[in-house]
């Protein structure tokens, strides 16, 4: 994460145009979302338009006579869906990225509205009876689909249930999220301080030290938000500092999150109940690609077994080097496992993270990036000039497929006071073919370039931008249906984070990489040698990764596999990460408490591990000495991306893939670092 107090200073650098761009120009009428350059009054009205509109379209549905027909029914209730999300996603970005608190306040207010407006369609039982009568016999394929699914939603908001069910759903709806936000804000408020002796911070980089001066009783200060405590964990000589650290920051909301993350599970029990289903988990997979809970048990079993001779032979390689100085243990800490990790790397594979920045300034990895973007999928990129936004630095640029516009993309790529702090993809319109493109928007945090300072990014910095960009063209390349409830990324939840997780795996890509990393002051190509070892070092300890996702995948499905009351929190999380991990975990961190996606995600935390399976299979099927050659990076996009939520990601991927996705693909990424050394890993080096 980037440190959200940079200075936001920003220098407009001679653009680089490639051939593609300097093309014919394209144009675009359709208004970028700033055009009318709103105050709160105007943005309110832009919202409050929007939210009646969606009002007018369901009487229209509503007031319709005869026969149900798409005509009359499912055109109507798109267009409310349409105007719906139209206005939460405006009102989510300015949230998210407004320079003033104040506006920011009215964002807020305006998506409760709009989440609001969504629910009373969810339960509204005349809507649901009327999609539930429409004569679909000369539908296509992907109507057919859309109504089948948009009923599926209804019935899990509990719209086909008794007036007195109803009312109850409603009230524990809103009980749910309540709960779910003061989960969130204890965590987000729990921030503790550690005092450290200044001796103790032997290790870590000198500009964390210079930045941490002890206070006036001698002390260092260390809080436990992200840019002061992974730190710690990665690089502190200290072990006494680091299992403090450990301990401060799994406690940030002990105990105050006991009662409310009990309380969440018991209102989302009842909500299964009420609704048929005998858990949350198996509730909140009836819609996903894993259909059922019992799958996600069986799913963190085959991970495990996959991984578990890997994450061993990880773990003696570990524990060796804890050797060195402790030559009795027989044991690793969980909380030692990234200080651990970092020795390994530097010792057996002579990379330090810090080389390579040199090779990543801002400007030139994102002209990467959408060169590369624009190779694979077969689109090129036109920036809007002059475009008016909440902030000068954004940028506002067009995605042409054979000479014609198809959507929209806005970049605010860097940090100032006030805005969202970590990185992401959000939607902005969803596409409706022949009606409006598609729109979305990239909200980083990466280094500012200057006149003086080229915004040098980081490894993770870089591969995060291949990750949002792969949402976004998903988005876009998605984004072109009939209709607006299944645009784009409006599909399965268990699926979205493959094709980002899939363009994330380019970065380590040489012939990607020779494209634009270059040294900022020399022009020099980053070294082969150079991405060698950051591949080979990046790839190291991927099977204890895997081992500790799984244990939170057990620990984020066993809390909601069953009865609340059958559920001991503290005994759960160690249980579970004995099981998939070989580390020990310290007993009095209770890290259920500020694992904020027992909340959001609730059972669901699997897809970060299913995703990437699944992103792993796609990968392998890409040419990898030129991951551009063949007919793979086409079909890709007209067979994952193109369809968008239009038919089941199951049959996506079995259409790509010729099969269902299966694990080999995931082992072969975890051993790489093991597979590419012939003469085994201790041999390695430069
Ligand atoms: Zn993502």
């Amino acid at each position: 994460m980037m440190c959200a107090a940079r200075l936001a200073i920003f220098f407009c650098f001679p653009l680089v145009l490639s051939a593609v761009l300097s093309a014919q120009k394209v144009s675009v009428s359709q208004p970028t979302i700033w055009a009318e350059n709103p105050d709160v009054a105007a943005f309110e009205k832009i919202e409050t338009d929007r939210l009646a509109a969606a009002q007018r379209s369901v009487d229209t549905l509503l007031g319709a006579k005869g026969p149900r027909t798409i005509e009359n029914t499912l055109v109507p209730l798109d267009e409310a869906f349409h105007q719906i999300n139209s206005a939460a996603y405006f009102a989510m970005l300015m949230e998210q990225v407004h320079p003033d608190a104040t506006f920011r306040d009215h964002a807020t207010a305006m998506l409760t509205k709009a989440s609001a407006a969504q629910t009373a369609i969810a339960l509204n039982h005349d809507v649901y009876n009327a999609l539930a009568a429409l004569d679909l016999s000369k539908a296509d394929a992907a109507t057919r689909y859309y109504v089948t699914r948009q009923l599926l939603e209804f019935r899990l908001a509990g719209v086909d249930k008794d007036d007195a069910t109803r009312a109850r759903l409603k009230k524990l709806n809103d009980q749910a999220t309540e709960e779910q936000s003061m989960f969130d804000r204890n965590i987000s408020d729990g921030q503790k301080t550690i005092e450290a002796d200044p001796s103790e911070l032997d290790g870590l980089p000198q500009d964390y030290i210079d930045r941490h001066k002890p206070g006036a009783d001698g002390k260092v200060h260390i809080t436990t938000d992200y840019p002061d405590a992974f730190p710690v964990s990665t690089f502190a000589k200290s072990d006494s500092l680091r299992r403090r650290m450990a301990l401060a920051f799994g406690t940030r909301a002990y105990p105050k999150n006991q009662e409310v993350l009990t309380s969440l599970m018991k209102t989302r029990y009842e909500i299964a109940t009420l609704l048929g289903y005998s858990s949350w988990a198996d509730c909140n997979a009836a819609d996903k690609m894993i259909a059922k809970g019992h799958n996600i048990a069986d799913f963190i079993q085959q991970v495990n077994d996959a991984s578990r001779a890997l994450s061993q032979r990880e773990f003696e390689m570990l524990l060796a080097e804890k050797q060195k100085t402790d030559p009795g243990a027989n044991e690793i800490w969980d909380y030692e496992r990234g200080y651990l990790s970092e020795l390994v790397r530097r010792a057996k594979y002579d990379f330090d993270s810090q080389s390579v920045r040199p090779y990543f300034p801002f400007m030139e990895v994102k002209q990467g990036i959408l060169d590369t973007a624009a190779d694979l999928f077969h689109v090129s990129f036109q920036q809007e000039q002059n475009v008016p936004a909440w902030d000068p630095a954004v940028e506002t640029w067009i995605v042409i497929d054979s000479g014609k516009p198809i959507g929209r993309f806005y970049l605010d790529m860097h940090p100032r006071p006030g805005k969202f702090s970590h990185a992401e993809m959000a939607p902005v319109l969803d596409g409706i073919r022949g009606k409006q493109l598609p729109e979305a928007i990239l909200v980083c945090n990466f280094p500012v370039p200057t006149s003086t300072d080229p915004g040098l990014m980081d490894y993770g910095d870089v591969q995060t931008f291949f990750h949002e960009f792969g949402h976004l063209m998903h988005h876009i390349l998605g984004g072109q249906q009939q209709w607006a409830g299944i645009s784009g990324i409006s599909m399965e939840s268990d699926f979205v984070e493959a094709p980002s997780q899939m363009l994330e795996e380019w970065i380590r890509s040489p012939q990607v990489l020779a494209k634009f990393a270059r040294h900022y002051k020399t022009g020099e190509p980053i070294p082969a040698d150079l991405v060698a070892r950051m591949n080979r070092a990046s790839a190291f300890g991927r099977g204890g990764w895997v081992g500790r996702q799984n244990s939170f995948s057990a620990l984020s499905y066993d809390i909601y596999k069953t009865k609340p009351e059958d559920v001991n929190l503290d005994a759960v999380t160690l249980d579970d990460a004995r099981r998939y991990t070989l580390f020990t975990p310290l007993p009095e961190t209770h890290l259920w408490a500020s694992f904020g996606h027992l909340g959001g995600y609730s059972s669901a935390y699997y897809t970060y591990l299913w995703d990437k399976v699944i992103a792993e299979d796609f990968f392998l099927q890409f040419d990898h000495n030129n991951l551009l050659a063949g007919d793979a990076p086409m079909r890709y996009r007209r067979v994952v991306l193109e369809p968008g939520g239009s038919m089941s990601a199951n049959d996506l991927v079995k259409n790509f893939l010729g099969r269902s996705q299966n694990i080999t693909a995931l082992q072969h990424w975890m051993a790489e670092e093991f597979d590419a050394s012939v003469a085994g890993p201790k041999s390695a080096g430069k």
